[in-house]
């Protein structure tokens, strides 16, 4: 299928959902200002390999990032560290919900893996030992996807003022050193990365060099190795959508990245990236329509890593 051929498939999901928009899931109330982000707005899109485009629904609207922005992060800290990033951190599913502290003491402040908050807070710190981490973030996402990004500061400052559990995540890392700056500072920045405000497509552009061996979607340069990029995806299925990562494997059958912000990216390894967004959650903190838009399109178009 080109893109162009993809365009109906992605329209006639939008139909499909539309009659549920709203009807089920909660939107994340746990950061008061996504709390009041209107539940009923659907968005879909893809961009190939070679760089077509389609795009359905909410496409365009910009929302909060939230998690997904734990894929860059990952990008930044894999470009920076090379092998050594996994000094700190695992690469296994947690099976326990993205916030625990639970795991993090019987394994001595070493976070299962760089996709829950204790593990992206982990990468954040060595990205700030070294870099301006909020301006790089910045230069990355505007280059991948040819347009500037910018943080929302309203979202940034509310995560700030509530995230009490991610304060006692990167405390609880400190007190095992294995933060090597202040905490504040590096919240700070992890605050930031998750409040980053993209729509659809801007998120199907900028996770392009995903299904392309780890080249930049647009020129001539190598964002990760191909077998870095090939690791992200493998942690994107192991480890990229909470608790549900055996449920999307089974239903979906594709690397994917959640948010709490309701958008899901996913790759279809030399083929395609996708970003689906729809603000109502299932239990496990993944968009519910988000989850049935990728089952639809799995199905229909018959593309999977199985
Ligand atoms: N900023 C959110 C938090 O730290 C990210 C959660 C998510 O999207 O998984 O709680």
């Amino acid at each position: 299928m080109a893109a162009m051929e993809f365009q109906p498939l992605l329209e006639d999901i939008v139909a499909t959902l539309r009659p549920q928009l709203g009807q089920a899931g909660h939107v994340a109330d746990y950061i008061p200002a996504l709390a009041r982000v209107p539940a009923a707005q659907f968005g879909i899109a893809l961009r190939t390999c070679d760089g077509q485009e389609a795009h359905a629904g909410d496409s365009t609207t910009p929302f909060s990032i939230q998690s997904i922005s734990k894929l860059f992060t990952l990008t930044l800290g894999m470009r920076e560290l090379g092998e050594a990033l996994w000094e700190r951190i695992g690469r296994e599913p947690s099976g326990n919900p993205f916030n625990s502290l639970v795991q993090l003491e019987s394994e001595h402040g070493i976070p299962r893996n760089p996709f829950i908050n204790a593990g992206a807070i982990a990468v954040t710190d060595r990205l700030v030992s070294r870099m301006d981490a909020k301006a790089r973030m910045l230069e990355l996402l505007s280059s991948l996807c040819l347009e500037g990004v910018g943080f929302d500061e309203e979202v940034a400052a509310s995560e700030a003022a509530t995230g009490f559990r991610n304060i006692a995540l990167a405390n609880f890392m400190k007190s095992f050193g294995r933060l090597d700056n202040d905490v504040g500072t590096v919240l700070d920045v992890y605050f930031h990365h998750c409040a980053l405000r993209m729509s659809c497509l801007q998120l199907a552009r900028a996770a392009g060099f995903l299904c392309r061996d780890g080249v930049h979607p647009h020129v001539k340069e190598q964002i990760l190795t191909e077998r870095q990029a090939r690791r992200v995806n493998a942690l994107m299925l192991t480890c990229g959508t909470y608790d549900a990562a055996g449920e999307f494997a089974f239903r979906i059958g594709l690397p994917c990245k959640s948010g709490v912000g309701g958008g899901i990216v996913a790759v279809v390894p030399d083929r395609l990236t996708l970003c689906v967004w729809s603000p109502a959650l299932e239990a496990s903190g993944n968009s519910l329509l988000g989850m049935k838009a990728l089952e639809l399109f799995t199905a229909r178009s018959g593309l999977s890593i199985f």
